[in-house]
């Protein structure tokens, strides 16, 4: 078979295709150099967590995933199609239009929930459908309400954020992802601005979503949602992967002393 090449799209739903393929990527800040040399491959339905020490490069590798940050090198590939540019094709700059296709298809959700604030939770969903999908809004307002049921706030359909609990904000946040249909979640700390008492809720909305199939990369410091939800393991320590596997050769089995370290100071 001939070799593919980045122009030629491939099935989307083909299972031997992984969802996230990352090959040798490396990038830097001036001198600081922030990832070395990283290889993750996130296949369909599976859940990824990244932990790691702060600074370790977890959200700067979500970001070159999610195409809000340029790589130096290697190569990114979102449904084995190319994000960004490799040192073969360096400063390859992908096209608007390829830029919003693939955009498409990865959602990102962060530590602040971003939500407008001057509307309500349903008008929050709904603006999203019809400003990048383009759903007329009666189309948009039923969509919308399917997803907040979905993340158990029907009843704050009407409510505005500020009106919110945090949980409930994040909540409406995940609600606006999963509108957009996409195949990919990205989650960049999402319980971490949250009171104690409000992780739970945000958990069990991510729960939901990974038993119902969807791919998921999750930074998180949540050990406990890393050990019980994630089928693979990554544990960055200054811009590598230190660590990769199921939860419990990860957590348990691995010998790898800067990994003890750290899961001391969240046990
Ligand atoms: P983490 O999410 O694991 O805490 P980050 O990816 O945010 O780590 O940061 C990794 C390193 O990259 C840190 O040293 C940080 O200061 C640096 N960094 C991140 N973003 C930028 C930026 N836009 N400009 C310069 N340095 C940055
Ligand atoms: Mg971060």
């Amino acid at each position: 078979m001939p070799a593919m090449t980045e122009t030629e799209t491939k099935p989307r739903l083909d299972p031997a295709v992984p969802m996230v393929s990352v090959r040798g990527v490396g990038k830097s800040f001036g001198a600081n150099v922030v990832l070395r040399d990283i290889d993750l491959t996130v296949n369909k339905s599976e859940v990824v967590c990244l932990i790691g020490p702060s600074g370790s490069g977890k959200s700067t590798l979500l970001r070159c995933i999610n195409f809000l940050e340029v790589y130096d090198r290697g190569e990114i590939r979102i449904e084995g199609k190319l994000v960004g540019y490799t040192e073969a094709a360096p400063r390859r700059q992908l096209s608007n239009r390829e830029l919003r296709d693939l955009r498409r298809n990865v959602g990102m959700v962060f530590q602040q929930f971003n939500l407008w604030p001057h509307m309500t939770a349903l008008e929050n969903v709904a603006e999203a459908l019809i400003q990048v999908r383009g759903m007329d809004k009666a189309a948009a307002v039923a969509h919308a309400r399917r997803m907040l049921d979905r993340v158990g706030l029907a009843e704050k359909a009407d409510s505005y954020p500020a009106r919110l609990s945090g949980g409930q904000q994040q909540r409406v946040a995940i609600a606006r992802v999963i509108a957009m249909e996409p195949h990919l979640i990205l989650f960049d700390e999402p319980t971490s601005a949250l009171d104690p008492e409000l992780v739970g809720e945000v958990l069990q909305v991510m729960r939901d979503l990974a038993a119902d199939g969807m791919t998921m990369v999750v930074v998180t410091h949540e050990m406990g949602f890393a050990a019980n939800v994630a089928d693979k393991v990554a544990f960055l320590d200054r811009g590598r992967i230190a660590a990769f596997g199921p939860p419990r050769e990860v957590f348990h089995e691995s010998g790898e002393p800067r990994l003890k370290q750290f899961l001391q100071t969240y046990h």
